[in-house]
């Protein structure tokens, strides 16, 4: 019997030649056959007589053979089979090319649908079927069609495996396979006007209309969206039930750190510390995200947290995505607390020391360094992932700061919480603006502070699209804004040029600049007598942090960098950041790169520089030129190219389906809220126990981590 964990080999019927191709597309079993959706559909439901055809339509016409041929062209590898077809209206050529073997099935009196394009000859203006898809039908027995006539699903392909290839081995089984039972309650079916799994699975494949089909590719996206919002809110749940250091809120020490502050903080970091502080005073593990602008002062709030978190006795963790980040933060903080005696250690691959205030400082061999780590003297440890290796043991690690990190896995926090014993409260920090509709996906439930306004006195940056023949005008703005006591950056997408060009795309990729070419260009050409530097991911840790410490020293004018620079990076006296080749990057690494301007008192520039403006280019520029704020953007750039480019596919591990349904805002809240019904009435999926094994299949397959 065919059901949906057979195998396909096991499956009478599919040629063995096909398994191979299957595989490719990670399909072996009838499951992951029927779950191979269509990506389109095309309307060949009407079916045409000769006569009614005009050239340029895609139509199915049901026509009988009355002669077909085949020749060489003189092209000489094209092989042309051209076939006389005739209804009781009129007469139609059709042809294909390199397809020999269609004589030997459409022979001339036998009656067949054809679906395709009619095109005019060029040279007599006679119409001709180009390359149809055809399916022989019988005169009198009524045919149930999978090709033409008919919404015919398309197909993501592989080589020797197209769409009708799919089609032939999908609808059989479809026919064969027995009763799925649903998963959802009729309710939830009946709420969401959704269709049950085997009408939907029909109807995805083979549907009598579109709307079928669409009402099909809802539920399947639904499923998908509500399977994530239920792993999501366990975690949560999990999460809740676990205990964690209480760290009560000492308001004296807090006040008196925060007027020690050089600045006032704003009302919004106010409120953010204050949140963080209310669930550090829990015992269960916090659980939230601090989302802020660029610029806007997270770094301090998480400091200010970690500095309670300390004054009690417990230990915090403070980690970075790189160690220019990591080594930023760990200044930040002794700049910010500079009479904070129990030290502050760096720990990354490259740097380990510790910081005891008021300037003095002592570098300190890695494994003293993780001694005073697990003898608990140490309590604030900056870092990066090198924080959370096995070697990294916590005496008692009461908050993990993770900053710019999109998501913190599962199996990392439960490295931590086998060091500490207990589970750590979490406080992960992002620029990167997610829009709601992303962030409820992502995170379901996770808890969340904003930062909404950037601290007083800070200019807009004024942003602008430069032309290329603006680019000597730029140059001469750079010089002046240097010669006025300011500094620059330059982005490149790249760090060098490829060596020979080989094929196109390398030829292509020969018009991105580099950053060594113009690190050389502007060193030795343009400003020969200004400091030019250059930062990209190929030089060591140390090479990456003196040339960092120099910049922001100011004893460097100009630096030319890649992405490395993206995220988090603060020299306040740096008023210009120009970006080359700026269609390579995404909206919202756009919109980190010009965070690093605007973080100081005086007027900041963003200039924006595309070697090929397309239109997709210019709207896309136009966006951030125009956008007022991160969250602005993001919502566009979620329109523009979709979430997966958004965060970058490997990152969300999301399904497809799911992927495109977040567009859908109104699909995603009832997602999230079936969801938690669900739990509400079910909370450990007891009386669900198909949802329960299904939620097991699709933390697998989504690689939830
Ligand atoms: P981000 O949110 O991008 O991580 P940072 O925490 O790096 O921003 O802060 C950017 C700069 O603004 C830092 O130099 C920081 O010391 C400073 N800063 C933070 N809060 C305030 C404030 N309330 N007023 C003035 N400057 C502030
Ligand atoms: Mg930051």
């Amino acid at each position: 019997m065919v059901e949906l964990h057979t195998p396909l080999s096991r499956i009478d019927g599919i040629q063995t030649r096909f398994l191979p191709k299957l595989k490719k597309l990670g399909i072996e079993t009838v499951r992951d056959l029927l779950w191979h959706f269509p990506v389109r559909y095309e309307d060949f439901s009407h079916v045409f007589t000769i006569e009614e055809l005009n050239p340029g339509e895609e139509v199915t016409i049901t026509a009988t053979v009355e002669s077909i041929k085949s020749r060489n062209t003189w092209r000489r590898s094209l092989f042309l089979v051209e076939a006389e077809l005739s209804d009781h209206t009129g007469t139609i050529r059709a042809t294909w090319f390199n397809q020999p073997y269609i004589k030997n099935v459409l022979q001339p009196g036998r009656m067949a649908n054809f679906a395709g394009k009619v095109v005019a000859s060029k040279k007599s203006g006679e119409l001709y079927l180009s390359n149809p898809t055809y399916e022989l039908v019988s005169a009198h027995a009524h045919h149930e069609t999978k090709h033409t006539a008919r919404i015919v699903p398309v197909y993501s392909e592989t080589r020797g495996l197209t769409s009708k290839g799919i089609r032939y081995l999908i609808q059989p089984i479809l026919k064969r396979l027995p009763h799925i039972p649903e998963l959802f309650p009729e309710a939830v079916l009946r709420a969401q006007h959704i269709p049950e799994i085997n009408e939907a699975l029909a109807n995805i494949h083979f549907p009598e209309n579109i709307d079928d089909a669409l009402a099909a590719r809802r539920r399947f996206a639904f499923e998908d969206l509500f399977f994530l919002q239920l792993t999501t809110a366990l975690q949560r749940r999990t999460l809740a039930a676990k205990t964690a250091p209480s760290i009560p809120t000492d308001i004296p020490l807090i006040k008196s750190l925060i007027e020690a502050l050089p600045f006032a903080l704003t009302e919004s970091q106010k409120r953010s510390l204050w949140e963080i502080l209310k669930d550090l005073a829990r015992p269960h593990p916090m659980n939230r995200i601090l989302q802020g602008d660029v610029g806007s002062g997270k770094t301090v709030i998480a400091g200010l947290a970690a500095y309670a978190a300390a004054a009690h006795g417990h230990q915090a963790a403070f980690m970075a995505p790189t160690e220019i980040l990591a080594r930023q933060h760990y200044l930040t903080f002794n700049k910010l607390f500079p009479n904070y005696e129990h030290g502050v250690a760096l720990l990354t691959a490259g740097e380990t020391r510790i910081s005891y205030g008021n300037g003095l400082e002592s570098i300190i061999a890695k494994p003293s360094l993780l001694k005073e780590i697990t003898s608990g003297k140490i309590r604030i440890v900056v870092g990066t992932h090198a924080l959370i290796q096995k070697s990294v043991a916590f005496r008692s690690l009461a908050l993990v700061v993770v900053d710019e990190q999109h998501r913190f896995g599962v199996r990392q926090r439960a490295a931590l919480e086998e060091a500490g014993g207990s589970t750590p409260h979490f406080l992960s920090m992002s620029a990167t603006p997610i829009p709601r509709t992303l962030s409820l996906t992502l995170f379901g439930d996770l808890d969340l502070s904003l930062i909404t306004e950037l601290p007083k006195g800070r200019k807009p940056i004024k942003t602008r699209a430069v032309l290329p023949e603006e680019r000597v005008q730029a140059y001469q703005f750079i010089r002046d804004e240097i010669v006025s006591g300011r500094q620059a950056f330059v982005i490149c997408p790249r760090i060098e040029k490829p060596e020979e060009p080989t094929d196109r795309a390398t030829l292509i990729a020969r018009e991105v600049k580099s950053v060594k070419e113009e690190y050389a260009r502007l060193s030795r050409e343009l400003f020969p007598d200004l400091t030019v530097a250059m930062l990209h991911g190929k030089m060591s840790a140390k090479e990456k942090a003196s040339v960092m410490h120099a910049f922001q020293k100011n004893e460097t004018n100009i630096l030319v960098a890649t992405s490395v620079i993206e995220v988090g990076v603060d020299v306040p006296n740096a008023t210009i950041m120009m970006i080359e080749g700026a269609e390579r990057f995404g909206l919202a690494q756009l919109y980190q790169f010009k965070g690093r301007v605007g973080r100081g008192a005086h007027q900041s520039y963003c200039l924006l520089f595309a070697a090929s403006p397309s239109a997709a280019t210019r709207t896309r520029l136009k966006a951030i030129v125009e956008a007022r704020n991160g969250f602005e953007l993001a919502e566009m750039d979620l329109k523009l190219r979709g979430p997966g480019e958004f965060l970058g596919e490997a990152q969300t591990g999301m399904p497809d389906l799911a992927m495109k349904a977040i567009q859908n805002p109104d699909l995603v809240k009832h997602a999230h809220e079936a969801a938690r019904e669900l739990l509400n009435n079910d909370p450990t999926l007891k009386r669900n126990p198909e949802i329960r094994m299904h939620l097991e299949e699709f933390r697998k397959s989504v690689h939830w981590e």
